[in-house]
């Protein structure tokens, strides 16, 4: 079993009327939730999405983790559906779960926003996930520096989160617990306002994880507390039946929920061929060993290949049939796709619109960030054409 000790700490900050943000420890399960949306809206996604969570009782794979934030998704989408008043509320998720994978240990992290999960390293604090925004999507295209994202007017812009879509797309960490390893789950509202130096600073002198995180919080509301802070140290005290060799960055397994990435940074380990360890399933492992062919096989192949082919061809029919609007670096585009791709197929932009993000009427950026579909070219014209006319009439105000 792996233990835990951990500690946590929220506050409104110095600018909010509301908290936002909740925080769970339901050991083995600790989440922090980041809600947006006016009304109320924010706490309840945030509340209801650490309601789901708590519920959890046992995770035994990632896939499993992922299912609990798809089912904390669905409770939001179907909140906001009975309460119109809460429409377009959504949270940002980072949790962190104590599993039991076959007979080892192991933690899982699955996140969707822009909070975070750091591991306190001896040197410096190294952030495990990667943030679902604008600004982090240009740093990683080149067009903007890690400097530059720090203090980016639409830092706060999130390309992800619980209560949008029906289904959300989550990044999930399966990683080996180690006896002594600190970790620290915390919404924007911190690392906003704090350095990561200053934040690695407080994680290695303060010992106990309650003091940490109350030190963490009240240090970034003192330098400005322009947002929500919650922070949520846990520390691995025990771990039992872990692997014998444990990768430095403690990493087992990555998967980006984007299609054809699901990496696998280390060779699994060699097992017996009757470890009934699922973790050892691999595709890899399967097709090293030579197929058994027969006349039956053959047919069945091929009778498999054929509806394969004709199967794709429907789906590159629909990835292909349809257009939206949406956003190119800090343009506004014309897509011909679909907004998350269908399999392998990403939308290509059909042409662009002349005008900017930071142009658009702040009450169409929600619908462009997710993008808007049509069925044809010409009524996306007319959607992007009203677009342009509401950020001109903005500019006349
Ligand atoms: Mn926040």
């Amino acid at each position: 079993m792996i233990e835990f000790r951990w500690g946590s700490a929220t506050d409104v900050g110095k600018v909010r009327a509301s908290n936002q943000d909740q925080l769970l420890t339901a050991d083995p399960m600790f989440v922090v939730a980041d809600g947006m949306g006016g009304h109320n809206g924010g706490e309840v996604a945030s509340a209801v999405a650490v309601d789901e969570m708590a519920k959890v009782e046992t995770v035994s794979t990632v896939d499993e983790l992922i299912e609990a934030v798809q089912q904390a998704n669905r409770e939001i989408v179907d909140r906001a559906k009975l309460e119109p008043e809460l429409r377009g509320m959504g949270t940002t998720l980072v949790a962190l779960v104590g599993m039991t994978v076959g007979e080892r240990q192991r933690l899982g992290v699955a996140n969707v926003g822009d909070s975070r999960l750091y591991r306190v390293g001896d040197e410096e604090l190294l952030q495990l996930t990667e943030d679902h925004t604008l600004v982090e999507a240009l740093v990683r295209d080149g067009r903007l520096t890690r400097e530059e994202a720090l203090t980016h007017p639409q830092r706060n812009i999130v390309t992800r989160a619980l209560g949008i879509d029906e289904k959300v797309l989550v990044d999930t960490w399966e990683l080996a617990p180690v006896a002594g390893d600190r970790y620290i789950l915390c919404s924007d509202g911190l690392f906003d306002e704090l350095s990561t130096d200053e934040i690695h600073g407080v994680l290695r002198e303060v010992e106990d994880p309650g003091e940490a995180a109350v030190a963490l919080v009240e240090g970034a509301v003192e330098s400005g507390g322009r947002d929500n802070v919650s922070v949520l140290v846990v520390d691995v005290v025990e771990a039992d039946g872990v692997d014998d060799e444990i990768p430095d960055d403690r990493i087992i397994s990555i998967h980006k929920a984007v299609p054809d990435s699901v990496l696998r940074l280390d060779p699994p380990p060699e097992t017996g061929p009757d470890d009934p360890h699922p973790d050892e399933i691999l595709v890899d492992r399967t097709i090293q060993k030579p197929p058994f062919v027969t006349w039956r096989l053959g047919v069945f192949v091929a009778a498999v290949l054929i509806v394969l082919a004709v199967l794709l061809s429907s789906v590159v029919a629909y990835a292909r049939s349809s257009y939206f609007v949406g956003i190119d670096e800090d343009q506004v585009v014309i897509y011909r796709g679909r907004p998350d791709g269908v399999l392998w197929f990403d939308p290509t932009v059909e042409e662009p619109v002349v005008l900017s993000v930071s142009e658009l009427d702040p009450e169409d950026l929600p619908d462009v960030i997710d993008g808007v579909e049509f069925d044809d070219l010409d009524d996306a014209r007319a959607y992007a054409e009203a677009l342009a006319e509401r950020a001109l009439t903005d500019d006349d105000q």
